[in-house]
């Protein structure tokens, strides 16, 4: 694990499951847009919160590319799942500035419900297809630059699912 302080925040990267992180009380889910069960973290998550999570979240959609809303965590170890459509790479543009929201909006979620403590995949990096290191890029960058605004989380992971991926947010952490 890697581990950087920005003003009150932490920020960590570990290799892991989004699903299996009992000390957070938020994790983030790469959602699509109708905020049904899906495949990659989305499944994932809502295999672990049960059916119970898509009932809650049915009714909040549909979001749009770059857009966060909240629900409760039922049957996982968080409190709360925050919810981001993140853009399709080379479809939804400015495709960066719809990812950074996607980062933005969740923090500002997390900080609105007293979250202290939130978990982010790599959102976007998956089906969506972009390209990691400029995610990374952009992940962070926005984590550090919203940082200063909140005033109940001071610990940020993301949590990256492959040994490559969490090499790229090692270095772009690192470089920082
Ligand atoms: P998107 O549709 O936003 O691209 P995906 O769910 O397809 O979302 O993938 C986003 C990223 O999450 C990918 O890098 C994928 O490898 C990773 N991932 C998949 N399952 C998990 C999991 N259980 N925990 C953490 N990361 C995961």
């Amino acid at each position: 694990m890697t581990s950087r302080q920005f003003e009150q925040v932490a920020i960590e990267t570990v290799q892991g499951d989004i699903t299996r992180q009992p000390d957070l009380d938020a994790i983030v889910n790469a959602a699509n847009a109708q905020l049904r069960i899906g495949g990659g973290v989305a499944g994932a998550i809502h295999r672990a919160a049960g059916p119970g999570l898509e009932k809650e979240c049915l009714p909040l959609g549909p979001i749009r590319p770059g857009q966060a809303v909240i629900s409760g965590g039922h049957n996982l170890p968080n409190a709360h799942v925050i919810h981001c459509l993140g853009p399709v790479y080379g479809q939804d543009e400015p495709s960066d500035q719809l990812l950074a929201s996607c980062y933005r909006e969740a923090l500002m979620l997390a900080d609105r419900n007293g979250v202290t403590a939130i978990g982010f995949p790599a959102i976007s990096t998956g089906v969506f297809g972009y390209p990691i290191e400029p995610a990374a890029q952009v992940a962070l960058r926005t984590v550090c630059d919203t940082a200063p605004s909140l005033a109940t989380v001071s610990r940020v992971r993301f949590v990256l699912f492959s040994e490559s991926d969490l090499a790229v947010f090692d270095k772009v952490l690192k470089d920082r």
